[in-house]
């Protein structure tokens, strides 16, 4: 319970906020300057080639935003009205909407504690129930590689199509490998609060050429080659601007630097908060290396106070030696300093109250524990670090003392 005294920041210190170099205004510069104003140029196809070698997929679409590159993926895979989709529960729903707009059906899969992604075990569950699942779509949550090895072994024993939405882990590696190439179609993001912005945009990464080719018709209105508009498929206004494109690239080079500085955010939170009883976002530090794009904190079960959440407001009882994501997101809100509660599962959320919720333990969705998030619930994980979890600030301007300032106020809470 926090009873300290509070002095706000002149200037907000931010979740995660755009870092730019100078680089980007040369080359939105120069598309100004060649009058490359458009969806087609030299800096789109410059990013493209970039993305291909960091990445180490074959092709690249760079494309309007993130969902784009996920809405063409489902087009890729042919989703039909009601094909089931096994999909991360815990996420931004960005990653499951494309299922939507395709008349799909999402099958929300339970998350594991390791590194707070799809689990494997609720995953193999999922297909026990529901055998016409096609397709798996999996995230990478707050730039931390899920369990690829296990999850790519379910897919390929069920004969489904995995797609990878690594818009929060770009730069990400497990087993050497970098994240955005595990499924058969990727999506990545450059929105203005990912590891590296072009203000917006995204790109879809594949290996498979014919794939790339009809992603990239597709969003460009879906235009066949005639000496007029002729259209045979449906088509979408879905291209990366040069301008965009330009910002991204002049972001590119910036991508380690950006990595560095966040993972030097995680360690100082790790090692204020090391005597705390919280723990940080895990990950497998045998097996991958993280982007570390967003510092998250999850109380232990004995140290949370009674909090409760409705569908839109939170509440809770402060308790000396206790705290909750509630109050510290509160104290840090009133020291002008952005946290954010951990993404709300989809399960969870209002819109896909009616989808199939898979658990490792139990069998199938347990209303009651959707609302209020069942503190130490072993039977629902993602309501579980929704209920004990948070998104501390994160940005890589972020100075040491302004951050050693938010530990000391965190560790204010629990007192
Ligand atoms: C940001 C994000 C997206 C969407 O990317 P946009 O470029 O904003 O459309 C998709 N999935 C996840 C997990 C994200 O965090």
């Amino acid at each position: 319970m926090f009873t300290g005294q509070i002095k706000p920041f002149a200037k907000k210190i931010w979740l995660s906020s755009p870092t730019m170099h100078g680089e980007e205004i040369k080359y939105v510069t120069e598309a100004y300057e060649t009058n490359w104003m458009s969806t087609v140029g030299a800096n789109i196809n410059e990013v493209e080639k970039l993305a291909t070698e960091k990445i180490g997929c074959k092709y690249a679409v760079a494309l309007s935003c993130g969902t784009a590159a996920l809405h063409l993926c489902m087009r890729l895979v042919g989703i039909k009205s009601g094909v089931k989709v096994a999909c991360s529960d815990m996420t931004f729903d960005a990653t499951v909407n494309p299922v939507s707009y395709e008349g799909g059906m999402q099958i929300f899969v339970d998350t594991e504690r390791d590194t707070w992604n799809m689990d494997p075990a609720a995953l193999e569950k999922a297909f026990a129930i529901y055998p016409d699942i096609k397709v798996v779509v999996v995230a990478n949550l707050y730039g931390t590689p899920g369990k690829m090895d296990e999850i790519k072994a379910i897919c390929q024993k069920h004969n489904v199509i995995l797609i990878e939405d690594a818009a929060e882990s770009l730069g990400a590696t497990y087993k050497g490998q970098q994240t955005g190439t595990f499924g058969k179609y990727n999506a990545i993001s450059f929105n203005g609060n990912k590891i590296i912005t072009g203000s917006s945009g995204g790109m879809l990464m594949t290996d498979d050429e014919e794939a790339m080719l009809r992603a990239r018709k597709w969003s460009t209105q879906a235009r066949d080659a005639a000496p007029w508009y002729q259209h045979e498929e449906l088509g979408y206004n879905y291209r990366m601007s040069n301008v965009i494109a330009g910002v991204v690239r002049g972001q590119w080079p910036h991508l380690e630097e950006h990595i560095a500085q966040k993972r030097a955010i995680y360690e100082r939170y790790k090692e204020g908060f090391k005597d705390l009883p919280v723990s940080m976002n895990p990950y497998d530090e045998k097996n991958s290396v993280p982007n570390f794009w967003l510092s998250c904190l999850l109380i232990d079960e004995k140290a949370m106070c009674k909090q409760v959440r409705s569908e839109s407001e939170a509440c809770y009882i402060p308790e000396h030696g206790k705290s909750c994501p509630t109050e510290i997101l509160e104290v840090l809100g009133k020291m002008n300093a952005e946290g954010r509660p951990i993404w709300k599962p989809m399960h969870m959320q209002p819109i896909y109250r009616m989808n199939p919720f898979v658990t490792r333990v139990g069998n199938g969705r347990n209303h009651s524990d959707a609302y209020v998030g069942n503190i130490g619930n072993a039977t629902d994980v993602g309501a579980d670090i929704f209920a004990r979890g948070l998104c501390l600030p994160s940005d890589n301007k972020i100075t040491a003392e302004e951050q050693s300032k938010i530990i000391e106020v965190v560790r204010e809470c629990f007192a």
